[in-house]
């Protein structure tokens, strides 16, 4: 069985570590690979090799890393269909979900090409006599990035074209579930000529998280994954002198006002709530039809749309909706569904008991529907990260609002109305990070940045676009004066205009 490999100074690595993970392939459930859960002293050899690589990499110009980055965009598009078979095989998502993935990931390398005009810093001429000012956005260091499962190639690329492309080097640290991704990015890094050391990838669990987390030279960490572990980062990061950027978990509602396009918005809600069976940090995971007629109509057009949906393994180019990542995961969403029931929601498609012929010992979940959530539930207060959609009905708009602001999270939104004003208003009052009018999954563009509100993002920047480029640079500002302008003479008053 194949072992996954650490990427380290350039070089693909064995790791010595006793301690090793499985990977599973969802649809059948098989082991699919044995993961190493690398050593302390295996990451302290990626820092090493990152601060070796660091000076020679700050100092070399942006043209240059950018011609890098145009050549690893081109491989890239030329290996997207390599890296989404090996996603879809540990993820578990479609072929088409995984391709759309890695294309959203490589927009962020299309973006940092234009490096040269991103890291250009302000100039002020004559701020005083003779005295000229100007800034510059300079890299951090060795800077680390630590990944979820539900975007194995997405999210990495969130981080590590802006972090490289500024100047720094780079380590990432996958998920255990589905390794394969970052190694194939590792590789192509090398064939498109970047120097040994700027991206380093190591395996591993928490041992490797503590490890980056409290390491003296690692001076920043990106962190993408569940709300207790973002916070968890952000808080021994921060501690341990680090700049820490640390999106978490999320509940995603859209509003259905009464003037929407019920069959447009049903539509929508499929690809929002069961795309990815749902394991989307974007995910809409509840719906707030507002009025009864309007929750009745939505009901009646996604309960057969939720029952006709193609279920199958990732590489069934007909598939709608994949398994779930493991056994576990899987189990959980099966709990939350029993949950719901026993809290009195109405079930009206039920997931539960979904068999797939010939995947009989895959991770499948059918996709399931709710009814009459109220907010004291624990499937609506809770991120379930399943193919599970729950419908709360609001009597107005004034009360859906009051809802999505109180809730913990506030990852994104969506509103689809033909009313102007409401959806200026909404997207003017609502307490979350992301908003969509009329459009479900509201990630930004790679020019754009990404981030939540409240408990969904720990920290001061949101991730990649213009808030990554100042994530990953400090700003040093520079006043100058030439020895002509100088005065004779000391001056001891706080220096003025005057
Ligand atoms: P997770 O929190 O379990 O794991 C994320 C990373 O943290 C992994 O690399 C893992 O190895 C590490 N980790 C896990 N437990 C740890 C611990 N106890 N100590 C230190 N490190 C630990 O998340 P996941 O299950 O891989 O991903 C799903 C979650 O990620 C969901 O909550 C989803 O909403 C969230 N997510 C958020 C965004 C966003 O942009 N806000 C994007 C994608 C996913």
């Amino acid at each position: 069985m194949q072992t996954v490999q650490n990427g380290i100074g350039g070089e693909v690595v064995g790791s010595t570590s006793p301690r090793t993970a499985p990977v599973f392939n969802p649809a059948t459930g098989e082991q699919s690979a044995i993961l190493p859960l690398s050593t302390k002293a295996e990451l302290d050899a990626a820092v090493a090799a990152a601060k070796l690589a660091f000076p020679e990499w700050a100092e070399t110009p942006p043209l240059k890393r950018a011609k890098l980055f145009f050549r690893l965009k081109q491989l890239l598009d030329d290996n997207t269909d390599r890296i989404a078979r090996a996603i879809s095989a540990e993820h578990g998502k479609t072929f088409a979900d995984a391709v759309g993935e890695v294309q959203r990931g490589v927009e962020v390398v299309d973006f940092v090409c234009g490096i040269p005009h991103l890291l250009k810093g302000e100039f002020s001429r004559h701020v005083g006599p003779g005295i000229d000012c100007h800034s510059d956005h300079q890299p951090l260091g060795v800077v680390a990035g630590i990944t979820p499962f539900n975007f194995p190639a997405m999210v990495p690329m969130w981080m590590f074209p802006v972090a490289i492309a500024c100047g720094n080097t780079f380590i990432l640290k996958p998920s255990e579930k589905d390794p394969s991704a970052s190694m194939i990015i590792h590789e192509l890094f090398k064939e498109a000529g970047f120097p040994k050391g700027v991206f380093n990838v190591v395996h591993g669990d928490k041992e490797i998280v503590d490890a980056i987390l409290t390491h003296p030279d690692v001076k920043a960490v990106s962190f993408v994954g569940s709300t207790p572990i973002a916070e968890y980062v952000y808080k021994t990061g921060t501690a341990n002198g680090k700049r820490v950027q640390a999106l978490g978990g999320a509940k995603n509602h859209m509003i259905i006002m009464p003037d929407a396009d019920i069959d447009k918005a049903a539509d929508a809600l499929m690809g929002a709530g069961y795309g990815s069976a749902g394991e989307r940090c974007m995910a809409v995971s509840v719906a707030v039809p507002i009025g009864d007629e309007t929750a009745n109509r939505l009901i009646e057009a996604m309960a057969p749309r939720v029952r006709a949906m193609k279920i199958g393994p990732g590489t069934d180019p007909d598939a709608e909706m994949g398994p779930l990542v493991t056994k576990e995961h899987m189990k959980k969403v099966l709990g939350y569904i029993d949950a719901g029931v026993k809290e009195g929601a109405e079930l009206v498609v039920d997931g539960r008991g979904f068999k797939l012929q010939g995947y009989e010992n895959g991770y499948f979940v059918g996709g399931s529907l709710f009814d009459h959530v109220k907010p004291n539930m624990s499937i609506y207060k809770e991120e379930i990260f399943g193919p599970v959609l729950s419908v709360l009905r609001a009597p107005n708009y004034d009360h859906a609002v009051k809802l999505i602001n109180a809730h913990e999270f506030g990852n994104g939104t969506a509103i689809f109305t033909r009313d102007g004003d409401a959806a200026r208003s909404f997207a003017d009052k609502i307490e979350v990070g992301m908003v969509g009018i009329n459009v479900p999954i509201p990630v930004p563009v790679a020019y754009h940045s990404f981030g939540g509100w409240k408990r969904s993002l720990f920290g001061d920047h949101a991730i990649y676009g213009p808030e990554g480029i100042h994530f990953y640079t400090r700003v040093k500002t520079i006043t100058t004066r030439w020895p002509e302008g100088i005065k004779s003479g000391a001056a001891f008053a706080f220096p003025t205009m005057n």
